[in-house]
């Protein structure tokens, strides 16, 4: 790092991402003393433009760059073309989150075959409902896997956990029965709320974001809160418009539709 320059030498220790996304990116890059480096996504959550990330103030030698896919809380998941041509053109190390990847239609695992300086990063913790084993993986090129070896902590993933992950695999199918469960609720929960005036993304998640009509959206979660029904609001300005939803049992994604329209009619 010595011999650098000063921009390369602030490159060395960015890690920068796409905002909005996951909210603890911030908060484990500052933990470790790293340079944070959110960059704007647009105002419908897809990618910049290769041509526009530079003006936005994306850095193209950043240390490391997250790229959430699909993302939270917009829903959406990039295009494995779109992912590729950021990759080509980044320096560093870049990690594609797809901790939400069950519910999507495309992977990018390719990209983690295919790059040595691309990691694809999974989790137990939320298709397969095991987040309080605390099992996640990444799976790279071999150099940089034996690098994360080396900054580790020096214990391993737990015992039990490691029993609860086998587990999920020996029952693939039925763990591949609820996605499609989910993924066929979250179609129709979609369906129901554009048709009473709501602006649902397209979502590729376990849940969809959505802005509500009528009022704000902090009134709409005080009013289903009213109705026993507990859904996401971020106070933050780009997101504060919308609710997130999470798509539940068939039941409870009914009941969600049918609270949505007591309040439409009593307003
Ligand atoms: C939940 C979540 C994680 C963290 O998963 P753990 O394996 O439980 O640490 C990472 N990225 C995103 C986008 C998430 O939503």
């Amino acid at each position: 790092v010595a011999s650098l320059g000063r921009s390369q030498k602030r490159s060395a220790a960015t890690v920068q991402y796409f905002d909005p996304s996951y909210s603890l990116y911030p908060v484990l890059i500052q933990t470790h003393g790293a340079a944070l480096n959110p960059v704007a996504l647009n105002k419908d959550f897809s990618l910049p433009a290769l041509g526009e990330l530079k003006g936005r103030g994306w850095d193209f030698n950043a240390a490391l760059s997250y790229v959430t896919t699909p993302n939270a809380p917009s829903g959406r998941a990039y295009a494995n073309t779109e992912l590729e041509a950021l990759c080509r053109k980044q320096r560093g190390v870049v990690v594609l989150d797809e901790t939400y990847v069950d519910f999507a239609k495309e992977n990018a695992m390719g990209l983690a075959l295919k790059y040595p300086h691309v990691l694809v990063g999974r989790t137990f913790s939320k298709a397969y409902s095991l987040c309080y084993m605390r099992v996640g993986y990444f799976v790279g090129h071999p150099e940089i896997i034996e690098a994360l070896q080396k900054v580790r902590d020096s214990y391993n993933v737990n015992g039990l956990g490691q029993v609860a992950a086998l587990a999920t695999l020996e029952n693939l199918e039925y763990y591949r029965k609820n996605f499609r469960r989910i993924i066929a609720s979250r179609e129709f929960l979609s369906e129901k709320l554009a048709g009473m005036g709501f602006e649902v993304f397209p979502s590729q998640t376990n849940f969809i974001l959505v802005r509500p009509p009528g009022f704000p959206a902090k009134t709409w979660l005080e009013k289903l809160r009213q109705q026993k029904i507990l859904v996401r609001w971020f106070s933050a300005p780009e997101v504060s418009d919308y609710l997130r939803i999470t798509i539940g049992a068939e039941r409870e994604v009914e009941a969600l539709a049918r609270a949505v329209k007591i309040i439409l009619v009593k307003h």
